[in-house]
């Protein structure tokens, strides 16, 4: 099956099928599903914990490892309340409400319903009616989206806490320790990976929208003229980022927001989307967020924010570009690139192209049979492999048909197989996942050949 980004409609893999194999393979389970589920709401397994990890490792190595201009930060989710008044998450943090007072009763964000009516040709700004039963809608109502619970004891007024519902602001808050700590003058960067919460309206799509998430912002804090250069500079280092992890090109577009997309900080954002199985959706937006954040934190807090430039002699409130991304969207995204279904021999085989860096399992490491010291080796090919830092399985159940195809559908790019011959040459079978070669390379090559392919560049085989 093609892809049609010109669609705009991934039509290669259904969301569906995503979820089962998340679910069959152990990446992702609905939560506390003994119970009946907690509506959109999911716990990572095994397979899911080493993706999702990888995806921030490769997101922290690029923020941090690749370069030296950018901190790293791990703010409370808890924050004193004064926080959320200040960004403006109290007063404006709201999505438009809308509900069906006809028979189902179901609740919409009106903004989403206008979207649609729009993407499909229609008139945005018509009479809106339930997309479910046909009923019709209340007036819209603004409802915030931050979770909110008590500090202490009793559940009284003026103990409210929120929990955060972006990690950005815990970086803001902490600019002062920042630059009297880490000796940075801008332009420099703070970076954070962590929980945050919505209240979301209309939570679904599996792990795209949920109500709890994990957040990978920077906020980079510049000149004011330099504010236009980074915001360019941003954009294109964040959307190389994807690409270099496999996604493909024709799958992936920046699309600046219009006017009247701008939240009430930002003064221009870009959004990289990725064509999903439900159409072009944002994976991450980078914004520009000028000076209204430290402003706001200063003049609620009274602390001096400004940054002293010793050189010049000057006092400034830095401009801030931010990008921020979602961790469980982007290991969608990977999934969803990655996933596909192709006929070998007769067979099919569901396999997952993922970027090596990326993928759970590096090597699997598969005795041919359980006799003839196979076993053995292939665990002492395991141990030396883990003892290189490289994630393996080990594997002896099953054919080695049925072997391979359950590797092939977590994505693990190599398998080595131990097997009669490898008592008298000492060598092994190195398989491909991706062209499904086959070689044969001595034993004591095996950490050098796989630590010289996980550093190579990587290319999707797929189209697109
Ligand atoms: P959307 O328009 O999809 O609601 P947003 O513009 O409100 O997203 P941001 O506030 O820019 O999102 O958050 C940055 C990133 O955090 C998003 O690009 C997305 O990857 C992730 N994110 C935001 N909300 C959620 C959510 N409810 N579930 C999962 N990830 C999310």
């Amino acid at each position: 099956m093609a892809a049609e980004p010109t669609t705009g409609i991934n039509t290669e893999v259904t969301m569906e099928e995503i979820v089962a194999l998340a679910k069959r393979r152990g990446f992702v389970f609905p939560s506390s599903e003994i119970y009946g589920g907690l509506g959109s709401t999911y716990d990572y397994g095994h397979y899911g914990v080493l993706l999702k990890n990888n995806v921030k490792n490769e997101w922290w190595r690029s923020m941090l490892t690749e370069r030296d201009d950018i901190v790293a930060l791990d703010s409370a989710i808890m924050q004193h309340p004064k926080v959320w008044e200040a960004s403006g998450h109290l007063a404006g943090f709201t999505d438009p409400l809308v509900q069906c007072l006809g028979k189902c009763k179901k609740r919409w964000r009106e903004d989403h319903l206008r979207e649609k009516i729009e993407a499909e040709g229609g008139d945005p700004g018509g009479e809106l009616r339930c997309p479910e039963c046909g009923g019709e809608l209340s007036e819209p109502r603004n409802f915030n989206l931050m979770f909110e619970t008590h500090m202490g004891p009793v559940a009284e007024e003026g103990n409210s806490v929120y929990l955060r519902p972006e990690t950005a602001q815990g970086i803001f808050i902490n600019f002062k320790n920042v630059l009297n700590f880490a000796r940075k003058s801008p332009p420099f960067g703070i970076a954070q990976i962590g929980k945050s919460f919505r209240n979301e309206i209309t939570p679904g799509n599996f792990i795209f929208r949920t109500r709890e998430f994990e957040q990978m912002e920077m906020e980079f804090f510049v000149p004011p003229d330099e504010v236009d250069e980074w915001y360019r500079k941003w954009i294109e280092i964040r959307r190389d980022w994807y690409l270099d992890l496999g996604i493909r090109s024709d799958f992936l577009m920046v699309r600046p927001h219009g006017a009247d997309e701008l939240s009430h900080y930002s003064s221009e954002t870009s959004d990289i989307e990725y064509l999903f199985p439900i159409g072009w959706s944002e994976l991450e937006g980078v914004a520009n967020r000028g000076n209204f954040d430290l402003t706001q934190h200063q003049e609620h807090s009274g602390e001096k924010l400004e940054f002293f430039d010793q050189q010049s002699g000057e006092r400034y409130l830095p401009h801030v570009i931010e990008p921020a991304a979602g961790a469980d969207r982007a290991a969608l995204a990977f999934l969803v690139d990655s996933y596909e279904v192709e006929e070998i021999e007769g067979r099919e085989r569901t396999v997952l192209r993922l970027h090596p860096r990326l993928a759970p399992v590096k090597v699997a490491v598969l005795p041919l049979f359980n006799k003839e010291g196979m076993p053995e080796k292939a665990k002492e090919i395991n141990q030396t492999l883990r003892a290189a830092g490289i994630q393996t399985e080990y594997d002896s159940g099953g054919s080695i048909g049925k072997r391979y195809r359950r590797q092939d559908e977590i994505g693990t790019p190599w398998g080595i197989t131990v097997d009669f011959d490898t008592k008298d040459d000492d060598s092994v079978t190195l398989r491909d996942r991706d062209s499904l070669e086959q070689v044969r390379i001595p034993v004591a090559d095996v950490p050098g050949e796989i630590a010289a392919r996980l550093a190579s560049p990587w290319r999707s085989p797929k189209p697109g």
